[in-house]
């Protein structure tokens, strides 16, 4: 694409852009021919992937460190992009992170991160941006849930707690906003091979053979984009799953998860016991 036609191109906001789900976006949206705001903590990452942008697409970038757990930094990330005199077209809500393990022994200001990340920056980011959105008539919100929205789950108890928060407020928003312009949408990918795994000590989801790319999950979303749907599940199998999880009673169901994640949960610690013995 021509950089001469930059100016003109619509901006989008992406948190978590430096990495995963987050980076596919970005470069998707680049090469949709959108300028991009990136937003995550550290800010090399960015900067490379925003210089690598420019050339390459010829597009917009602006790039800011924010960390999204702190009260006040969403205000602060909209007020710059005003201050810029942006207006923004697209807000793609990304940036998530989970923790393994029982409740009752993880650190409570680790839980209220998950929190403070997950819905409250969700929230707060949509409710800043939405009201330009909707004095102009149009724009597009993308909020990054997961297929772990449909089920409650042991061992991940307020990541997938906070994700069913974000289905149950992007659908109930995509109903607020019909006939607005603004189009809304939630977006449940499951395993995704990138670093949140590892990160969030729920083991390597890069190796997991049923699990999608992050490219995969983007363009499930841009293909959704099309449609008029409320929510999308990216992948075949993740959609199967869910279909089949809402037709069971609920005790099945709780009695069901609560086997795989213990399952789950007994071959991770055998794997990295096995590990240690290399
Ligand atoms: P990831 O690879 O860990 O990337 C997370 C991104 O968010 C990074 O750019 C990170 O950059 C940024 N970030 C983390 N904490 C932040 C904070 N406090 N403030 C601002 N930015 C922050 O994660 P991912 O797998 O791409 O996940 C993206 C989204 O998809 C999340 O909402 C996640 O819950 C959801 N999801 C993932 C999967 C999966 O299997 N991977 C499945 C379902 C749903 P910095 O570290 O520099 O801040």
């Amino acid at each position: 694409m021509n950089s001469s036609h930059s100016s003109t191109r619509p901006w989008v906001l992406i948190t978590g852009a430096s990495r995963g789900i987050g980076e596919a976006f970005t470069r998707r949206f680049a090469h949709e021919g959108w300028n991009i705001v990136l937003v995550a903590r550290l800010i090399e990452p960015l900067r490379t992937l925003a210089r690598h942008l420019e050339t390459e697409e010829g597009v917009k970038t602006i790039v800011m460190a924010a960390d999204l757990t702190e009260h006040g930094a969403s205000e602060q990330v909209y007020q710059e992009v005003k201050r810029r005199e942006i207006t923004l077209r697209g807000l793609v809500n990304n940036a998530g992170c989970g923790v393994d393990g029982l409740f009752a022994r993880a650190p409570l200001p680790r839980s209220l991160e998950i929190i403070d990340l997950n819905v409250r920056a969700l929230v707060e980011l949509t409710r800043l941006f939405l009201g330009d959105m909707l004095s102009e008539k149009q724009g597009l919100i993308i909020n990054i849930s997961s297929s772990a929205c449909f089920q409650p789950l042991p061992f991940n108890a307020v990541y997938a707690a906070t994700k069913a928060f974000v289905t149950s407020f992007t659908e109930a928003l995509w109903l607020e906003t019909k006939g607005t312009g603004v189009r809304v949408l939630n977006v449940c990918p499951g395993l995704t091979k990138t670093d949140f795994g590892i990160r969030a000590g729920m083991g390597d989801f890069k190796s997991d053979p049923f699990a999608e790319t992050p490219e995969q999950v983007v363009e499930s979303t841009f293909r959704a984009l099309k449609k008029t749907q409320p929510t999308v599940i990216s992948g075949w199998n993740n959609r199967w799953r869910v279909r089949i999880q809402c037709r069971l009673p609920h005790r099945w169901l709780l009695f069901l998860v609560d086997l795989y994640q213990r399952f789950r949960k007994r071959s991770s610690k055998r794997e990295s016991g096995a590990k240690n013995e290399v």
